[in-house]
């Protein structure tokens, strides 16, 4: 089936790989947004003409809409814009590729729609999982998850009808690159080093956080909102090949998992057309020329941003908000050089005394609870 896309933060490694299989496989796109990426988002617009573009940054908008004179595509401006993209009437999915908690409100509006939410944004369920499962409910609209552990979850249970049957998930991680340092090594590690992933060609935000292991830490949470688990019965494995991408364990036993390469083109097509497959562009993976596939225990006292993701998930409420705003403002802080590697969970666990939480938090809650974190990592630096 082919579906029309709205694909909301077209510019970053998502959205250009989103635009990749939308080409490849004849997906029609009808809206793109950018946070202020014009050049991008021209050429964009231009190669795939879209009835809309928005940029979120007005001064952006104001030079894509110059840039887009001679064309019938609409730009529009600010947070409204990217909205009105989210729920544009004639895209029957978005694809949720916004970075951050600034993804929140553009996904709610999608849902509103009872739009197909192809979700790549995962903070909007780490930090408000419950409001945005449950409005999903009411509304229709089915989350089908990008992330590549989630979306290996989600193959391995198709034809399960009743969840009871799992006795767990067990989510892969790479380790990122600084697996097996000490504190101590960790210490001295420098952005660039950071910015190395082993496996993965990603933004700079989620490269970080897989430095960290905190994106493993949001993923386990993303993965309690999504399949409704409790925290016990998901499992990590650091697997080093990136070559399983996560799996399923049954009551009798059984365990299944999905393989592939490293290549997030799958993923994302899959959530844009499920329960059906088609070719695409995503790379085939030659099981024959695989390294050996090992599995080995994560380590949440090394990393310590994710024991600090483990106890929230356990804590639920706003904490899990705290944990993610004040993530982004440190992991910001580091990629301006201002902060070590360490202080990025320095600052996360001084942000999760600081802010109190809320249980059973309204949206207003959460937004709070997001300022108030990154407040806190700002008062610590200062
Ligand atoms: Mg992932």
């Amino acid at each position: 089936m082919k579906r029309t896309l709205s694909i909301l933060g077209s510019s970053g490694s998502i959205g250009q790989q989103t635009l990749k299989v939308a080409q490849a496989c004849g997906h029609r796109v009808a809206a793109i947004t950018v946070n202020r990426s014009v050049e991008l988002a021209e050429a964009q617009a231009r190669q795939f003409q879209p009835r809309l573009a928005a940029a979120a940054d007005e001064r952006a908008a104001a030079e894509l809409r110059v840039r887009l004179a001679d064309t019938t595509v609409k730009v529009l401006s600010g947070e409204e814009g990217v909205l009105e993209a989210a729920a544009l009437a004639e895209a029957d999915t978005v694809v949720t590729a916004i970075v951050g908690v600034a993804g929140l409100r553009p996904t709610l509006a999608a849902i509103d729609g009872g739009k197909r939410i192809a979700l790549a944004n995962k903070e909007t369920l780490v930090c408000a999982g419950e409001l945005v499962m449950a409005q999903a409910e009411q509304t229709g609209a089915e989350i089908v998850p990008v992330d590549s552990e989630h979306s290996a979850i989600f193959q391995c249970l198709q034809g399960c009808a009743d969840r009871g049957e799992v006795r767990r998930l067990i989510l892969t991680a790479s380790g990122g690159p600084f697996f097996g340092k000490s504190r101590e090594e960790l210490a001295q590690v420098t952005r660039a080093q950071a910015l190395r992933h082993p496996n993965w060609a990603m933004g700079e935000k989620i490269t970080i956080d897989s430095a960290t292991l905190m994106n493993k830490g949001l993923e386990f949470i993303e993965a309690m909102r999504l399949y409704s688990m409790p925290p016990e019965k998901i499992q990590i494995a650091i697997h080093r090949e990136s070559i399983v991408h996560s799996l399923v364990e049954f009551e009798d036993g059984a365990i299944l998992a999905q393989l592939g390469s490293a290549d997030m083109c799958l993923p994302i097509q899959y959530a844009l057309t499920w329960p059906e497959r088609t070719p695409g562009p995503a790379k085939p993976l030659d099981l024959l020329s695989c390294p050996p596939l090992t599995f080995q225990k994560p380590d949440p006292e090394t990393f310590r941003c994710l024991g600090l993701a483990l106890e929230c998930a356990e804590r639920g409420g706003t904490s899990t908000a705290i944990l993610n705003g004040a993530n982004e403002a440190a992991v910001a802080l580091f990629l301006e050089e201002k902060i070590t590697f360490l202080d990025i969970s320095r600052l996360v666990e001084a942000a999760l005394e600081r802010v109190p939480v809320v249980k059973s938090p309204s949206l207003d809650d959460i937004f709070q609870a997001d300022c108030a974190a990154r407040e806190a990592v700002y008062h610590c630096v200062r």
